[in-house]
């Protein structure tokens, strides 16, 4: 809830988002009416089976695939740890190549398997974050079972060439995994373009509930069941389907492909922050000027710690988020920027905020007239800023 400061505005869209109106609507009747169980072969169990097809269905269509090839899972990290997992399962190759900027879901996976044998390579990307594809080029080999690289990084908003990256990995036979969970519902995404054999993507990211996800499998690639249990997802992923879930996640995907319509007004606001908030002195943009999600600003301010902008931040109603210690509860500087050759001392003091579509002009300006007096007052309490004298 807000402080009881004169406005609140939340703009850490991409740590979670509002659950829009119109999906709670769709939900509804799939608590208090439809709610039988889809694996029952009555009336009241096939449709609840007929409405998850239904949706299944709906996001194909949105993602350019049949409905066959769309699994439900419980959220984003549970996406990616199956098509890690399920992928190099059914493989003879021993090989994973990823980023050294994946989520944690994925880059904890294949740590997990480096451990069991598996040998790792972990691209650099640009000083803006952006994949190099000549080292994927150069470490791709007959062994290669799967290249896992993000749509969209989470931190500092950086696209990455997937479709360039997906034909390097099928040179040589790799599957092609993405990380879609940033990338879903800011920017049109269809996987016959992007040419990828698996996509992980998220309900919460795009005004869906937390607790439901979804897996692109293309047809033909072979991926290990994920959860033993009954014959749910075709038999791939045990458990009874979470139907109202499944039913908000159409219905949210479908808004987004709406609301990117309002695409260029976000992008508009993005870059107006970046142009305010980098007239702070000693403050740079993290990411790609241009080739970044629609909503994300990642600005270093330095010689301070974004904790205490974060929290100054909260007391004036404003919601963002920090890349650097508080994310992990650990002082570690964050794995992203540290990537990107952000000096780790510079690390600390980034800030990332990450617009929605129901943010407003006046939000930025909130933003914009908050922000400088907070830094102030942090760097003239820091003593490491130039000129101050303890
Ligand atoms: N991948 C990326 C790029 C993310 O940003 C996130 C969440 O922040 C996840 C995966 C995990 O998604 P979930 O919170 O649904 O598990």
């Amino acid at each position: 809830m807000a402080n009881d400061t004169k406005r609140f505005v939340y703009a850490d869209n991409a740590a979670t988002t509002p659950v829009a109106p119109e999906v709670i609507k769709e939900m509804q009747p799939y608590f208090e009416e439809c709610w039988g169980n889809p694996s029952s072969i009555y009336r009241k169990g096939l449709e609840a089976k007929r409405a998850i097809n239904g949706a299944r269905e709906r996001i194909a269509n949105i993602l350019g695939c049949t409905a066959k090839e769309i699994f439900f899972t419980s959220c984003g990290s549970e996406s990616d740890n199956w098509a890690i997992k399920g992928a190099v399962a059914l493989s003879k190759k021993k090989h994973i190549i990823t980023t050294k900027i994946e989520h944690p879901a994925v880059l904890q996976t294949v740590a997990k398997l480096e451990k069991q044998g598996y040998r790792v390579t972990r691209l650099d990307v640009d000083n803006y974050g952006v994949v190099r594809l000549d080292q994927l080029e150069a470490a791709l080999d007959e062994d290669t079972a799967l290249v896992a690289i993000m749509a969209a990084n989470n931190e500092i908003g950086t696209l990455q060439p997937i479709a360039e990256a997906a034909k390097l990995a099928h040179r040589v036979g790799a599957l092609m995994f993405t990380d879609a969970v940033q990338a879903m519902g800011a920017l049109p995404l269809r996987v016959d373009e992007l040419g990828v054999d698996l996509l992980s993507f998220s309900g919460h990211k795009l005004n869906a509930p937390k607790g439901i996800g979804g897996l692109y499998v293309r047809r033909g690639v072979r991926i290990d069941r994920f959860v033993d249990g009954g014959g749910q997802e075709s038999g791939r992923r045990g458990g009874t389907e979470n139907v109202p879930y499944i039913m908000g996640l159409a219905k949210a995907m479908e808004l987004a492909q709406e609301k990117m319509a309002d695409n260029a007004r976000l992008i508009t606001l993005r870059d107006r922050l970046v142009r305010e908030l980098t007239k702070i002195p000693y403050s740079h943009l993290n990411g790609h000027p241009t080739e970044r999600l629609p909503g994300n600003v990642n600005i270093t301010f330095q010689y301070i710690e974004g904790e205490g902008m974060l929290l100054l931040l909260d007391q004036a109603g404003i919601c963002v988020s920090t890349g650097s210690a508080c994310s992990s509860a650990s002082l570690e500087p964050s794995h992203v920027l540290v990537a990107c050759g952000v000096p780790i001392e510079d690390a600390h003091g980034s800030l990332r905020i990450s617009l929605g579509h129901q943010n407003t002009e006046e939000d930025v300006d909130y933003i914009i007239q908050t922000l400088p007096g907070i830094v102030q007052r942090l760097r003239d309490m820091s003593p490491i800023y130039p000129g101050n004298e303890f």
